[in-house]
């Protein structure tokens, strides 16, 4: 065999390997947005009786209550998430993992419903009610973060 097929060889052999991590690269960023996907449909619900969370995605056509894997009953009311937290200061704060909370009037019970963690008031679509992103950077700054 000559050099010369011998280099050509190599050359094809590398253009493979390339091909493959390719389709490697491009496989594992279609898993991740399949995955992320997922997710988006996926929220938190809390049992009303046993008051566990559970992850639930909720189908086309279903209704709140849905089926709770702890009762196996429709005992499971979505969740609001308090992204809020008291900082040691006394201000308000930003937390990028939420206190998840079951509304009152999914329990039966009157008056507002306050966050067990920080003893704010959680709102129907709570997670909108996001902080702003200075008084998220405030608390970032407080906690020592970048
Ligand atoms: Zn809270």
């Amino acid at each position: 065999m000559s050099d010369k097929k011998k280099q050509d060889r190599a050359s094809w052999a590398a253009i493979a390997v390339l091909v493959i991590l390719a389709a490697g690269v491009a496989l594992f960023f279609v898993m991740r947005d399949t995955e992320a996907a997922d997710r988006a449909g996926t929220r938190v619900f809390i049992c009303a009786e046993t008051l566990k969370e559970f992850d639930h995605r909720v189908q086309p056509g279903e209704h709140v209550p849905v089926l709770s894997p702890e009762t196996g009953r429709a005992t499971g009311y979505p969740a609001e998430g308090c992204f809020w937290t008291k900082l040691p200061n006394g201000e308000w704060g930003y937390k990028s993992e939420p206190t998840y909370v079951l509304l009152n009037k999914y329990q039966g019970k009157d008056g507002p419903t306050l966050c067990p963690d920080c003893g704010r008031e959680v709102v129907p679509h709570n997670a909108q009610k996001l902080p702003k992103r200075s008084e998220r950077d405030k608390a970032r700054a407080a906690a020592g973060g970048s």
